[in-house]
């Protein structure tokens, strides 16, 4: 049997909890020792932990954020701050450790790896979705569906009162959280790192595409999506440039941390609750330096340098319906 260490990193994400679950029931069915870490990489360094066994990863499935708290950890970049954790892992005999969080999570991961020979493996969980070598990340389905309810939400006071509305997402510099928001959400028009081109064209297609809207519909409402951190001078000097332009009246909606809560959705729960459970099996194997993803619903295994070296890119399905249904319907011939 092993003694396996979890630990939950960078920004929190819906399904953590589904996911250490799991990790501690396969476990214990095999009867392996569990200890998390607390408060991410800072746990390790502290030390402190705690032993998790089945009844206290009971009824947290449901919850959102983490049990074992998260954080961002600036220390851990450095290579004494590595040591030292690999010291305290050697000391509470650990043979392998589970990092759950997103790229970063990931770097710090191999970063650690460097410095303890003991089994080193990432489970993806970010709301981003930014993670090459898996379909989706765990808290990823939970986000679109907040962003999706916001934007619905919009829309009811934006036909009321017949503006436009710029709805700011997370996705740090991926547009897969803006995209499949904007899709579910039936948005007029998205603006994402990976259909970007430059501000001025951006604002000309907008434009055309407000007019023809309000030639079909009349004044109803008219909802953009935007990806955080895109926009030169950020979403409020984008509402401006709109209102300039239009005429009308734009309003900034800026989602926030809203999107990073919540309790999980059904595939959250079940993306995590398998990977965890596949994450067991990779420790049993003796795997090491690996993340657990999904690609095609089946488990996968990726070198972790490769979930960051290799960036992640919309399908063409992807950039296709974005198109067609959002951002190219300016082209229309509507006189047919
Ligand atoms: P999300 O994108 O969802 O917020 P993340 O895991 O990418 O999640 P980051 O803030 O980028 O979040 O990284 C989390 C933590 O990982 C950092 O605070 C730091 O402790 C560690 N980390 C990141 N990069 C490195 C690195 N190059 N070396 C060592 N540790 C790192």
């Amino acid at each position: 049997t092993k003694r396996i260490a979890v630990l939950t990193s960078g920004g929190d994400a819906p399904g953590m909890n589904a996911c250490i679950r799991a990790i501690v029931v396969a476990s214990e069915g095999a009867g392996h020792t569990v200890i998390g870490f607390e408060h991410g990489f800072h746990g390790l360094l502290a030390p402190n932990w705690r032993k998790l066994d089945s009844k206290k990863v009971h009824n947290i499935i449901q919850r959102g954020g983490t049990i074992l708290r998260s954080a961002r950890c600036e220390e851990f970049k450095q290579d004494s701050a590595a040591k030292n954790a690999a010291k305290h892992l050697s000391e509470l005999a650990i043979d392998a450790i589970l990092i759950l969080g997103g790229d970063g999570s990931f770097r710090g991961a191999k970063h650690l790896s460097k410095f303890w020979d003991g089994q080193v493996i990432g489970l993806p969980a970010t709301i981003d979705n930014d993670i090459y070598g898996t379909d989706t990340t765990i808290g990823y389905y939970t986000a679109i569906q907040t962003a999706m309810d916001s934007i619905d939400k919009v829309r009811d006071t934006a036909d009321a009162f017949e503006r436009i509305f710029l709805v700011e997402v997370m996705g740090r510099h991926a547009g897969f959280l803006g995209a499949k928001a904007a899709i579910s959400g039936a948005a007029n028009y998205a603006i994402l790192p990976e259909l970007f081109t430059d501000p001025d064209e951006t604002l000309n297609d907008i434009h055309q595409q407000l007019s023809i809207h309000r030639k079909r519909y009349g004044h109803e409402s008219f909802i953009i999506v935007l990806t955080e951190n895109l926009w030169p001078e950020g979403i409020n000097t984008l509402a401006e440039k709109l209102e300039n332009l239009t005429g009308g009246e734009v309003r900034p909606v800026i989602l926030g941390h809203v999107q990073r809560g919540g309790s999980p959705v059904s595939q959250d729960r079940i993306l995590a609750t398998t990977l965890g459970v596949e994450a067991v099996r990779c420790v049993e194997q003796g795997k090491h330096c690996i993340m657990v993803g999904q690609q095609n619903l089946e488990p996968a295994e990726v070198p972790l340098e490769q979930t960051w070296e290799t960036k992640k890119v919309f399908s063409d399905s992807l950039t296709r319906t974005m198109k067609t249904m959002l951002n190219e319907r300016h082209s229309w011939d509507l006189t047919k």
